[in-house]
């Protein structure tokens, strides 16, 4: 029998037991672990069986059970004293408080708008990288006491499950999420009624949307969701499932998200007092019609200042930050430009704002565009004044791939910078790793990361060996009961999998292996020469185990391939035991599985991953890295903190390169990485492995850590732009003055050229040490001296006269002429031997932009 109608009945509670209620309706429970105590604690037969879901838990304790609890003294001590201890995590000073105190300015809020949210596996809001990043940056910036509030949407079927047919061939579900047993509450208008934002769509009524809140720590996270009464189904579809449906779909939902969202915003400050954001952080292109919505507020709302479009693209511009994701081109989020035009007309959800205005921001007008499409990243790019790669290689590789948007410059001076992501420690670290160290004092909540990982060199080799195995242990039950269940919806009976219980073991190397099954991930390089890895996984003295999960696209059937292939390989009864395919990676496999693995493995097909993060959870739980130098693993690999497995860059032949990376790899779990794991000691400890292990911990977990990130994020990107920001909008004066000013840099610059150059002071042996000083007749037109910049650019020169390593130095203002032109005056040093070569370029100058190439133009001799 199906029910018409559905709801859930929420808990009450004793009054003795209220505090579980606050402790439940604070997402911090899932990254602290005496929470957690608490509510196994009610029931730990239930908190099990429940996955460790508070709202669940709560919601099938029986009464009998939470009477007993009301009066049980022990218990009630400790429930008080984790309340106690969130009303201090929530209301005391933290970093970001400590350092307005100390006088340092940061905005009163952010908003951080993400298509995916990953914070706990009873909120299946996210697919994979992208939202654990996310849901890893707001539990950060919440320890920092960073005031983010973030920004999402409720897909009614979150992502899907992952499951396996008895050919190995990926199944997918789409459980029904209910929002009232969820740990989210919504937000509601002073009478009680629940808070509405719409949306007009050119093709029927408005579409409306509800706003949850769900506490992250400190931080608010507000999703929408519009499966709302008073929606027509195909609006209550928009937020029906993540990365589903075709074009249209997702952009009614990017839609929803950047412009919905910042009316949700406006909303929620409207009823709780909370402050407006001064910065917008937009995380992946999804987000950027938020870009719009402002505009719209600014340019033509009731209420608002009524500016213009110049001066509210630059006010919007200042105070927004753009993060791009991927290096892959064919991950850019791209819609036919006729959609969005037929959905940004008069009747759209930005009224007032100009079409034509909306189209040019998502043009690819550079040589190698598509002129029938509508790029978010490109419009990301032009409506955010800051954009930042996520791993210096990315930042590389994006700089590269958008060279097209300044292309009067050097890839290098692409304006487009990285903040190397990071995982949040609370959320991955083994509870027991952490104990290690804070048993030789560390204190895991200070500042002093560097201090607190170095702890672990006064740990005992063998205590830390101890540890590690205990959780290899806890993967390797965790991983039969995963395969139990599998097997049994594979079809097979209980009677059939007595295997199973020797399946992995707890003294084997492991080898952990997860990720989405992207092409360029390369799921299946492992297997290139199955006999080999055959051989490594039974070698008598030395075997290895891998554990491998991941899930593919729905739309994929490539990926949906691979992962077959792996899935047949581990059926093989002759290694089954050694090689595993667990289904349904998510959030509630990846806890135990990043501590309870040896060697974390990653073998994409350099440069396409951004950064990963995976290996960064394994490093901080001692796990060691067997990696190709690709994202974060390219910038912090130091030859003694894992393993880099060499790539063949340039080989065009994928096939042969395939061939060579993965011979490269058998070779060195082979060589290098399985007989260190097995040169035990007289203890049996395998001392040389131990020390790749603390040195792993102390040179990388201070790096890896999301809080690490959030200051970067706050002290590079944040900052500056609110302080731009306020220069621009406080009274809007600077922001008609900047828009003002680019418009005459931009029609004065054809006037610009530098006319001739001159040298003096080096002979025609000139030797290091040597001063050269530099006079350059520049014609500026109608510009000042002031609006430009003249840079002595200099460094070593090539074969083909072009400028490698350069060093700018500015040249000063010093004598001005008739007909706009002036000369400008500097010395440089010669610093170093060999072929010296410089040129003198000229480019606009503003204390109001975060780069000199902003405007894309630039006057070379
Ligand atoms: C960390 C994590 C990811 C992302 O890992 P990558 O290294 O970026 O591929 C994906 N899914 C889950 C469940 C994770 O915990």
């Amino acid at each position: 029998m199906r029910a018409i109608r559905r709801f859930t009945v929420r808990p009450v509670l004793p009054s003795a037991l209220a505090a579980l209620g606050d402790l439940a309706g604070n997402l911090r429970w899932s990254w602290h672990p005496e929470t957690q105590d608490v509510f196994a604690a009610v029931d730990p037969d239930l908190w099990e069986s429940t996955g460790h879901d508070p709202a669940r838990l709560l919601g099938a304790v029986g009464r009998q059970r939470l009477e007993q609890l009301a009066t049980d003294a022990g218990f009630l001590d400790q429930l008080a004293g984790a309340r106690a201890d969130l009303e201090h995590y929530l209301t005391g000073d933290r970093w970001y408080q400590r350092r307005l105190a100390a006088g340092v300015e940061g905005p009163k809020a952010i908003g951080y708008f993400s298509p995916e949210f990953g914070i706990t596996a009873v909120l299946p809001q996210y697919s994979g990288g992208l939202g654990i990043l996310a849901g890893d940056h707001l539990k950060a910036a919440s320890d920092l006491g960073v005031p983010i509030i973030g920004v999402g949407l409720l897909y009614k079927h979150g992502y899907f499950k992952q499951s396996l047919s008895r050919e190995g061939w990926q199944q997918e579900t789409y459980p029904v999420l209910d929002p009232d047993g969820l740990p989210i509450s919504a937000l509601r208008e002073d009478n009680g009624s629940r808070a509405v934002i719409s949306l007009a769509l050119p093709d029927g009524p408005e579409m409306l949307a509800r706003v949850w809140v769900a506490s992250v720590g400190r931080v608010p996270l507000l999703l929408l969701d519009t499966d709302v009464e008073g929606n027509p189904d195909h609006y209550r579809d928009v937020t029906d499932r993540l990365y589903g449906g075709n074009s249209e779909h997702r952009l009614r939902q990017e839609m929803l998200l950047g412009i919905g969202g910042v009316r949700a915003i406006r909303a929620f400050s409207r009823l709780t007092g909370h402050a407006a954001p001064e910065v917008f952080h937009t995380n992946e292109g999804h987000a950027g019609f938020l870009g719009l919505e402002r505009i719209r507020e600014l340019t033509v709302a009731e209420g608002g200042p009524k500016l213009d479009w110049d001066t509210a693209l630059e006010v919007g511009r200042a105070s927004t930050v753009f993060t791009t994701h991927t290096p892959v081109p064919a991950g850019i989020d791209r819609f036919p430009r006729t959609l969005v035009e037929q959905y940004f007309s008069e009747a759209g959800p930005t009224p007032g704002v100009p079409v034509d205005q909306v189209l040019a921001l998502g043009t690819e007008d550079y040589a190698g565009g598509d002129p029938s499409v509508f790029n978010m990243a490109v419009m990301g790019f032009r409506l955010a004044q800051r954009a930042n790669g996520v791993s210096q290689l990315h930042g590389h590789v994006s700089r590269g791939m958008f060279n097209g948007l300044w292309p009067a410059f050097d890839e290098a001076e692409v304006p487009i910078g990285s903040i190397t992501n990071g995982v949040h420690a609370p959320t991955w670290v083994a509870r027991e790793v952490i104990a290690l160290a804070a048993s030789q004092g560390a204190d895991p909540d200070s500042d002093d990361t560097d201090g607190f990982w170095a702890a672990v060199d006064k740990v005992p080799g063998a205590e830390m060996w101890a540890v590690k195995r205990q959780l290899r242990e806890r993967l390797v039950h965790d991983a039969r009961r995963r395969l139990t269940r599998s097997w049994e919806k594979r079809g097979s009976a209980r009677a059939e999998l007595g295997w199973i219980d020797g399946a992995l073991d707890p003294d084997v190397l492991t080898i952990g292996f997860a990720r989405r099954a992207a092409s360029y991930k390369r799921l299946t390089l492992m297997m290139r020469d199955p006999e080999r890895l055959k051989s490594l996984l039974l070698h008598p003295e030395r075997p290895i185990q891998l554990v491998i999960a991941g899930k593919a696209h729905p739309a994929d059937d490539g990926g949906k391939k691979l992962i077959q292939d792996i899935v047949r390989l581990s059926d093989d009864p002759a290694i089954r035991h050694r090689i595993v395919f667990l289904p349904n990676y998510d959030i509630a496999m990846a806890q135990p599985l990043y501590p309870g693995c040896d060697v974390w493995l990653n073998n994409p097909l350099r440069p396409y991953e951004a950064c990963g993060t995976s290996g960064m959870k394994a490093a901080l739980n001692g796990g060691l890295n067997l990696s190709v130098l690709d994202g974060w693993w390219d910038e912090w690999y130091d030859g003694d903190n894992g393993w880099a497995i060499p790539t063949a860059d340039g080989v065009e032949d994928i096939d042969h390169r395939d061939d060579l990376e993965a011979h490269a790899l058998y070779d060195l779990i082979e060589n290098e990485v399985a007989p260190r794991f097995y040169d035990l000691d007289h203890e049996g400890v395998p001392t040389r492995w131990i020390e790749m292990t603390r040195h792993t911990l102390k040179s990388l977990g201070p790096k890896v850590l999301a809080t690490r990130m959030v200051r970067d994020y706050v002290r590079e990107l944040y900052a500056p732009a609110a302080s731009t920001a306020h220069r621009l909008n406080s009274d809007y004066a600077g922001a008609v003055e900047l828009a003002a000013w680019k418009k005459k840099v931009r029609t004065g610059w054809a006037g610009v050229r530098v006319e001739h150059v001159e040298s003096s002071g080096v002979s025609d042996a000139p030797e290091v040490g040597d001063v050269m000083s530099v006079r350059a007749f520049v014609a500026l037109g109608d510009l000042a001296p002031a609006d430009v910049e003249v840079q002595l650019v200099h460094g070593r020169s090539t074969g083909e006269d072009d400028l490698v390593d350069t060093t700018t130095a500015l040249l000063a203002a010093a004598e001005s002429y008739e007909g706009g032109r002036h000369r400008f005056d500097g010395d440089v040093v010669l610093d170093h031997s060999g072929s010296f070569g410089y040129t003198v370029r000229v480019v606009p100058r503003n204390d109001l932009l975060a780069s000199t190439a902003e405007l894309g133009v630039v006057a070379v001799p």
